[in-house]
């Protein structure tokens, strides 16, 4: 970790994506946190127009400040979509100052946006690890959940309201299959003797089945016959 002045209101310290500035003092919306440098890099020169790394940064067309030294503690603050400090660049001076657009509290991280080329080249292919677009991941990760759970709830209703159909369906033949059933009752309290052998269940199915009036006849005369039956076995056993 460099050294930094006790004085000076922030510190490097660890943060999500590895190393970040933190601030140690409040710092007022408004104010000049640190200033950006390093060794100006000219574009007309081959040499300096080779150098390449993730701490360039561009004044104008011209002019590149060169940001990967050790001494420029700024190149510690880390890109934020949505930041509590912004590059102040003085394109004419050459100079880069970070200042705070909001008031930041001690034990915050500051940050500013690289801008859109950065975040296309840098942060666009690993994903963006800032507050702000965590928050957005987490929102979606909670919708997609709440999502998945709608619909399982809803095919959970629908396999509900089916099977009460169905229940009901059944219920409601079976209620039918009682009617019928009812139907033949006046034909079964004719005689002591029918309801024994109806409840047989071998009557009894054929009741069921014949819930149409004209069938209500053939039931009765079916009815005439197991008595005389019976009759004949009285008459036997006699
Ligand atoms: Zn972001």
């Amino acid at each position: 970790m460099p050294v930094i002045s006790p004085k000076k209101p922030y510190r490097v310290g660890r943060s999500r994506t590895g190393l970040g500035l933190f601030a140690t003092q409040p710092i007022k919306k408004g104010t000049k946190i640190i200033r950006y440098f390093g060794p100006l890099l000219d574009s007309r020169k081959k040499k300096d127009d080779a150098i390449e790394n993730k701490y360039l940064f561009e004044l104008n067309n011209r002019w590149t400040i060169d940001g990967s030294v050790r001494k420029n503690i700024a190149r510690y603050i880390n890109h934020a979509c949505k930041p509590n400090a912004e590059s102040d660049v003085k394109p004419r001076k050459r100079k880069v100052f970070i200042r705070a657009i909001k008031n930041i509290s001690p034990g915050d991280e500051i940050n500013y946006d690289y801008g859109t080329d950065y975040f296309k080249a840098y942060l666009k292919p690993i994903g963006c690890k800032c507050d702000a677009c965590e928050k957005k991941r987490k929102k979606k990760r909670a919708e997609a959940r709440a999502e998945r759970l709608r619909l399982k709830a809803k095919a959970e209703r629908k396999a509900l309201r089916k099977a009460e159909k169905q229940a009901a369906k059944a219920q409601k033949e079976k209620l039918n299959g009682r009617a019928a059933g009812a139907k033949t009752n006046g034909a079964r309290a004719n005689g002591r003797h029918f309801n024994g052998i109806l409840s047989n269940g071998h009557g009894r199915a054929r009741a069921t089945a014949t819930t149409s009036a004209a069938a209500r006849p053939k039931a009765s005369t079916k009815l005439r016959t197991p008595a005389t039956a019976l009759g004949r076995e009285q008459q036997a056993s006699a």
